[in-house]
């Protein structure tokens, strides 16, 4: 459960209520279902969970957007299940531009079911040649008729193949690089959108390729305007970053809980591994670098609630922190429980493999700090 003490500060009173039941359930309900064993099986719990998480109403911070709860949430999540942090951070990332660009009508159509947990989204703006340059986007959106015709291929996207609706990045005017980004929201049933196949990773996680194909879309399906894509991509990453820390120190929380029961419990040369100060110095270190790290992460997500309209240094600063804080951690997790820490399916085992992407995707620490660098020298 989220520790509120450390961050009252950054709370309003509901966050404590929230963070408590958030945690509750999260223990209580999904850390106890067993992990998916091969990619299939993901797909399937994935949309598991989302509906668990639709049907609890725990969806709704997204649509408030209150980003301390979103925070609390994947907190919570990230300790229990990274699988079901996943699916809450791709419901977040597939409605916030709906939520910042969409007109009354695309609203009114979309939000409820996707609150609900019946409509699963995704976000697609990788590509193969367009990864940390998202201005290099290659997808085109050709107008015909009174819509749009999408072609392009769309790599390394969580949910494709399991998603309903897929917020899609594509050039409406190459000529004008970045500002002929648009967005569009494409059905997955939309005839020319294809799957073309899973991208398994190492922990469970639904990935995988799509491909557009002639994929016609109404002139409705743009979000925010043409050539509005790239800041909306760009408003939607800022906003979520913060989340993405969240998650990692919800990971890192659990990294040193089941480092503390361990060496409490096993003894070596003759007395409990807790009272070697070499170990002390690892438990230390991790709950040090934890606390700074959700300091990080609950001052980014308190400036937006406030109503800063970008946070991007402060974003950026967390995320990079909390991820590379998390892998540190759940490294030296494994390291203190020894051998039984890298057997299959050790609760740490499952960190270090899950912990990993947090630090590539939604922009990878080293494009992170280029932009805590460029806010420095503005
Ligand atoms: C698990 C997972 C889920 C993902 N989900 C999604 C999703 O849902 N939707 C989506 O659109 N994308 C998603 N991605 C893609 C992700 O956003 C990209 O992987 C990420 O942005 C990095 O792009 P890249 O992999 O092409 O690496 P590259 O951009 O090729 O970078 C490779 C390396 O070069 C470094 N690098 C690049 N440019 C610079 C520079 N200027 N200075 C210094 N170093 C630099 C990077 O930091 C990195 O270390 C996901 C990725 C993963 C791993």
């Amino acid at each position: 459960m989220p520790d509120t003490r450390l961050i009252r500060a950054f709370l309003e009173p509901q966050h404590g209520s929230l963070a408590a039941r958030v945690g509750d359930f999260a223990m209580g309900e999904i850390a106890t279902r067993p992990e998916p064993v091969d990619d299939d099986a993901a797909r399937t719990e994935a949309r598991a969970l989302l509906g668990l998480l639709g049907a609890g109403g725990w969806l709704q911070p997204i649509f408030d957007l209150d980003l301390r709860g979103c925070c609390l949430t994947r907190e919570a999540l990230g300790e229990a299940s990274p699988l079901a942090d996943a699916v809450f951070a791709l419901q977040g990332l597939g409605t916030t531009p709906i939520l910042l660009g969409g007109t009354p009508a695309q609203k009114e159509r979309w939000l409820g079911p996707i609150a609900r947990g019946a409509v699963m989204t995704a976000f697609a703006m990788t590509e193969p040649e367009a990864g940390s340059d998202v201005t290099g986007i290659a997808t085109t959106g050709r107008r015909e008729g009174s819509g749009y015709a999408l072609n392009g291929v769309k790599t390394l996207i969580s949910n494709a193949g399991i998603a309903d609706l897929y917020a899609v990045f594509a050039s409406t005017d190459q000529s004008k690089g970045a500002k002929g980004i648009s967005c569009f929201l494409v059905p997955a049933d939309a005839p020319g959108l294809r799957f073309v196949e899973p991208q398994v990773l190492s922990a469970p996680h639904p990935l995988g390729e799509i491909a557009f194909e002639d994929c016609r879309v109404p002139a409705d399906a743009m979000l925010g305007g043409e050539g509005r894509g790239y800041a909306l991509g760009l408003a939607t990453l800022d906003r979520l970053r913060p989340t993405v820390a969240a998650a990692a120190c919800g990971m890192a929380t659990r990294a040193l809980a089941e480092s503390l029961a361990h060496v409490k419990r096993r003894q070596q040369f003759g007395k409990p591994l807790a009272q070697f100060q070499l170990v002390q110095q690892k438990l230390a270190r991790t709950a040090t670098d934890l606390a700074a790290a959700r300091l990080l992460t609950y001052r980014a997500a308190y400036e937006k609630d406030q109503g800063q309209e970008r946070i991007t240094s402060e974003a950026a600063m967390a995320k990079s922190f909390a991820t590379e804080m998390a892998q540190r951690a759940v490294d030296d997790a494994v390291q203190l429980i020894g051998g039984r820490g890298v057997l299959a399916s050790h609760p740490v085992e499952r960190l270090y493999r899950a912990v990993r992407a947090l630090r590539i995707y939604e922009g990878t620490t080293e494009i992170q700090q280029l932009i805590i660098a460029g806010e420095l020298l503005k």
